[in-house]
């Protein structure tokens, strides 16, 4: 079926979806390493990109294409390249488009291992970064340099939930002709489009809202262009960042409830939000979906919708937040976000727990900070874990 046209959750369900021998209406998982040519020429043909057809899984796979397909139509893109993972998609643009001597410039509060990755080993090729508020697009216009190829938004971030301007970065970019790249894990493809606005690349991972069942780590990267796509695929292919069948047939599966799954959580997520914002145990609440947000205008106006990721703080701080994770009950204590299941987690304690207290201050981890992923079970039953275990906090 042709869904170019179809709306998003026609398109969640059916694109991408090849007709095989047997009707299969789901695409089956082709645990294949390689694929067999009928005779020479068809070979020469299948590497000479003149025959359609597979050669071998880490240069393509039917389960893995479909899942590429499906996705490439809902961000509107050229097409897509599934990733073993998402930091295999963040690693895999970075060596695709920056060579020695380029400079990037990116969001500050971008997830830890992206910067992690540019600072202490791109650095070791002689590629150049330079991390700032991207929520101030004076600041980027000014740091860009002559040698600047990509700017690199996160939006909205994590856990800062700051939200970037992708339509006015991206005209930043193109006037200096370098390349936007977003990564669009915390929207998902259902509340925000950043090719439509603009951007050049779309990067997931796919292990958050896509897959959302908290059962298959993944990533994925959509192209605006041919070009870029084919550029991706080619370093994907080299570097062997591709994402398995068996993967890719999960991810398809828990992909056609994305629109549903967002929907609900949003749904509880906005009970929750100003709820915890009135709580006497918490000192503020960052929502892009409350007016409080200092970039809830700007989330209204390039997202369909608002998500449910929260941050918020503690008055009691540090031991306060010990003790809501010890409380929590039906809250998983995890890392991770964008599942099913809501999942609570306190950094200071928990993942930035051996940082020097400075180091943590400065990268925005304060003490009582608490980041919760709202997800799709009765709001009275979260509503009702976080407010006992919220009162021993006190
Ligand atoms: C989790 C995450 C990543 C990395 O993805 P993995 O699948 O864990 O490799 C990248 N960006 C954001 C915003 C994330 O939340």
């Amino acid at each position: 079926m042709d869904t170019r046209q179809s709306g998003f959750n026609t398109k969640l369900v059916h694109a991408g979806i090849p007709h095989d021998a047997y009707g299969s209406v789901v695409t089956p998982i082709y645990q294949v390493s390689t694929f067999a040519f009928r005779n020479a020429q068809e070979g020469a043909d299948r590497f000479a990109g003149k025959a359609d057809g597979y050669i071998y899984t880490r240069i393509g796979n039917p389960t893995t294409a479909a899942l590429e397909q499906n996705v490439a139509e809902l961000e509107n893109g050229f097409g897509a390249t599934a990733m073993a993972s998402g930091m295999g998609a963040v690693s895999t643009v970075y060596l695709a488009l920056l060579s020695a001597g380029d400079h990037m410039v990116s969001t500050d509060s971008v997830y830890g291992p992206s910067r992690g990755l540019m600072e202490k080993h791109l650095s070791r090729f002689g590629v150049e970064s330079t991390y700032l508020d991207t929520t101030d697009l004076e600041n980027l216009r000014k740091a860009l340099r002559p040698n600047t190829k990509l700017v690199y938004v996160e939006s909205p971030s994590n856990p800062a939930m700051a939200v970037t301007d992708i339509a006015g970065a991206a005209e930043i970019a193109h006037a200096h002709g370098a390349l936007l790249v977003v990564d669009n894990t915390f929207a998902s493809p259902h509340l925000q489009k950043p090719l439509d606005l603009g951007a050049d690349l779309v990067l997931h991972s796919i292990t958050k809202f896509i897959n959302g069942h908290a059962d298959v780590v993944g990533g994925i990267v959509i192209a605006k262009t041919e070009a870029l796509h084919k550029q991706i695929r080619t370093m994907m292919i080299n570097l062997g960042s591709n994402m398995d069948p068996h993967q890719a047939f999960l991810v398809s599966r828990g992909l056609k409830t994305l629109a549903l799954r967002v929907e609900r959580a949003e749904q509880n997520t906005a009970t929750i939000a100003p709820w915890l914002e009135q709580h006497p145990a918490v000192a503020w609440v960052r929502y892009i979906g409350l007016p409080s947000h200092p970039q809830h205008a700007l989330a209204k106006r390039q997202m369909s919708g608002f998500g449910s990721m929260i941050s918020f703080e503690l008055k009691g701080g540090l031991e306060a937040g010990r003790i809501l994770m010890d409380s929590v009950k039906l809250a998983g204590l995890a890392v991770s976000l964008g599942g099913v299941e809501t999942l609570i987690s306190h950094p200071a304690s928990m993942t930035h727990a051996g940082m020097a207290r400075e180091d943590r201050l400065a990268a925005g981890i304060t003490d009582g900070l608490v980041r919760l992923s709202i997800g799709i079970e009765d709001v009275e039953d979260i509503q009702a874990d976080l407010a006992q275990a919220l009162a021993k906090a006190r």
